[in-house]
């Protein structure tokens, strides 16, 4: 399924109002250190942020 399938035109949109944006991150990782799978959270949202900051939808 295409992604515009899962999250629609204004899905990114609304997701990003309710829980902020990737860029928001601030680096201060306090959020990994909870995580019980270990992920690198900040790394992840870096790349998220280099991805779709900026998105204007599909
Ligand atoms: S590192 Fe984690 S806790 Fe800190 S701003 Fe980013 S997401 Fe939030």
């Amino acid at each position: 399924m295409p992604a515009a399938g899962i999250w629609g035109s204004t899905g990114v949109d609304t997701v990003s109002l309710m829980h902020g944006r990737a860029q928001d991150c601030m680096e201060c990782r306090q959020c990994e250190c909870h995580c019980p799978q270990h992920i690198e959270i900040t790394r992840h949202l870096r790349e998220v942020s280099e991805k779709f900051d900026g998105f204007k939808g599909w």
